[in-house]
């Protein structure tokens, strides 16, 4: 473990990334057999392989009190050290190398510190966890000390990305960088990329049921024209689903949901497995559940309340249904292996991944999903011309969605990146002008500076006097001085504290974009805006000039007609028939 620390520090010691992966190709082509894997996902700087959902669980104040001990420090020791450094793994090699600790047996292997790990993750309450994190420190020399603890706490930061690593695997085993990214998609998991590229296996990478793949994500567009540039004509338009992602994977009647972080969520959405576990297929679609009732979406507010926990009571799931909707099929199997045998859990299924989108949605839509109650599939338009997208656009806006979703009919799907064969457009709804009457301290960059901002809009009904009413909150878009200069003032004019809130005195006026608008008890208006984010400070506009209530009901009301998102759902009779792959059209 101390070769793969000074390895470590040696890639973190230089800027240039050539150096970076000669440096880790090099290493990694000289491991041995059984501690190639672990030394790979070490160097992504994870205790587990992305894929693995367990944590060790191991927290500041456990690490504190075990390094404490071990270097024969008074409480509070890790703390000073760390103001010093503002980094934990540093902060517990400073201590140990000024207590001159000596490590205890003989050294430690790659694989220890992976099984220490594993037993730490393993091991209930702080007491048994802190007892194996304190046998590992007390194993180690301070340097390398401090690389484990920097892996245990997800912080490595030696400047290596994802694709440095895999450059590297391909440069020290002489393989293709391709195949490497190609099968690093599959398998999620670096170290096991990393012994199939030096078994020289890397095309037995393969798409497993009921292990999940990273999703494939979208690229901002700035607007029609540059998503026409990049991917020609014509365009397929869907909805951007306010929902949570989500991948569904399907085994005779087995039927698991995973999250975009590839956490199992099954039992959060029971609705959604027990719809799904009757259809006649095995594989994987790509996806997005939606709080949804009598066929139109919920608001994303609204959703949130049911996620979180972990199995939703009758009461919560009455309260807030779900669906899921398809947009995406990533492997497919007809009932049977070809053999007649029943396929067992990880077994392959015939990855489509790289069959173009028009091909994977074809056969999405002989699925049968848009029949189904409790699922369905999206409904997916083309657009042949700037025109044409900018009509989808404002009309999908005035559905009250937040954006739109275009994809290149000719692309293949690509876990985990974020490329250019899908682009997501989206445009604010409009802007609010509006008067901050409260403000918090931020968080990370921004701690110790007041930058969140809670606004508010005038309640102009009868009888209300125009009072303040709260519309939403936003993290400042301000630049660092502007923040500086808002928190000497909001300081000066604070009128109440409660704990991290403080009211202010109703004077800053700042104008709000957000891109959509739904009611909710969340503010004293009734409403509540999505994204929203501050443009600009209107110092040219006094508080009595701000909007007004009856205006964000005006937006609001807009939004309402014909429901929020388009989707081919059993619930709605004008949707049931599935159009054609090949023919949609704009404004269909
Ligand atoms: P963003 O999170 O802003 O990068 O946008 C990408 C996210 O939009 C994806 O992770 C999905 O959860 C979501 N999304 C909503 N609708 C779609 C759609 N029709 N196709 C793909 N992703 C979608």
């Amino acid at each position: 473990m101390r070769r793969w620390s000074e390895t470590a520090q040696a890639i973190a010691d230089t800027r240039r990334t050539s150096e970076k992966v000669a440096t880790l190709a090099a290493y990694l082509a000289s491991c041995a057999p059984h501690e190639l894997p672990l030394a790979a996902v070490f160097m992504a700087g994870r205790p587990f392989p992305e894929r693995d959902a367990r944590t060790t669980g191991l927290g500041w104040s456990a690490i504190a009190r075990v390094v404490e001990a071990i270097a024969g420090r008074g409480a509070g020791a890790l703390g000073a050290a760390y103001d010093r450094s503002s980094d934990l793994g540093q902060s517990v090699g400073d201590l140990l190398a000024d207590a001159r600790h000596q490590p205890v047996g003989p050294p430690l292997t790659v694989p220890e510190v992976g099984q220490a790990f594993a037993s730490i993750a393993a091991a209930r309450g702080p007491a048994a966890k802190s007892a194996v994190f304190g046998d590992l420190i007390r194993r180690c020399d301070p340097f390398t000390a401090r690389a484990i603890t920097k892996i245990l706490s997800g912080e490595l930061r030696i400047g290596l990305r994802e694709g440095h690593l895999e450059a590297a695997i391909a440069k020290g085993f002489g393989r293709d960088l391709a195949d490497v990214q190609w099968a690093g998609m599959l398998t999620g998991d670096i170290g096991r990329t990393a012994e199939l590229a030096r078994d020289d296996r890397l095309g037995e990478a393969e798409l497993v049921l009921f292990r999940p793949l990273r999703s494939m994500l979208a690229h901002p567009a700035a607007d029609e024209a540059e998503v026409l540039a990049r991917l020609g004509s014509p365009v397929w338009v869907e909805d951007k689903y306010d929902g949570i992602r989500a991948q569904l994977h399907k085994l005779d009647r087995e039927v698991r949901l995973y999250s975009r972080d590839l956490h199992d969520v099954t039992d959060q959405f029971p609705e959604v497995i027990r719809a799904a576990t009757d259809l006649g297929w095995d594989g994987i679609l790509d996806g997005e559940v939606l709080g949804w009732r009598d066929g139109m979406a919920l608001p994303f507010l609204q959703l949130q309340a049911r996620l979180g926990r972990k199995r939703p009571s009758e009461e919560i799931q009455e309260l807030v249904p779900v669906i899921f909707v398809a947009f995406d099929l990533l492997a497919f199997a007809d009932g049977a292996a070809a053999d007649g045998a029943a396929r067992g859990h990880g077994d392959p299924v015939q990855a489509l991944l790289r069959l173009p989108l028009t091909e994977r949605r074809e056969r999405l839509e002989a699925l049968g999903l848009a029949t189904t109650p409790g699922l369905g599939i999206a409904t997916l338009v083309s657009a042949p011309d700037a025109e044409a997208l900018s009509a989808v656009f404002a009309a999908s806006q005035q559905r009250g969605n937040e954006g739109l979703m275009i994809k290149d009919p000719s692309s293949i799907y690509s876990p985990g990146r974020r490329g250019y064969g899908w682009l997501k457009l989206k445009r604010p709804l409009s802007t609010l002008d509006c008067v901050v009457v409260g403000v918090e301290v931020g968080h990370g960059r921004r701690h110790g500076v007041l930058s969140d901002y809670t606004f508010a809009v005038s309640d102009d009904r009868p009888g209300s006097d125009g009072r303040l009413v709260t519309v939403g909150k936003a993290y400042s878009g301000l630049t660092d001085a502007e923040i500086a200069e808002m928190t000497k003032w909001f300081e000066a004019h604070t009128l109440q504290r409660h704990g991290r809130y403080r009211l202010v005195e109703p004077t800053v006026v700042v104008e709000i974009a957000f891109d959509v608008i739904h009611r909710s008890d969340r503010h004293a208006s009734g409403f509540a805006m999505r994204f929203p984010r501050i443009v600009r400070i209107r110092t040219d506009k006094a508080p009595d000039e701000i909007d007004t209530l009856s205006a964000v009901a005006r937006i609001h009301d807009q939004l309402q007609e014909g429901g929020r998102y388009r989707v081919l759902t059993a619930g709605e009779a004008e949707a049931v028939s599935v159009p054609r792959a090949g023919t949609p059209t704009a404004g269909a």
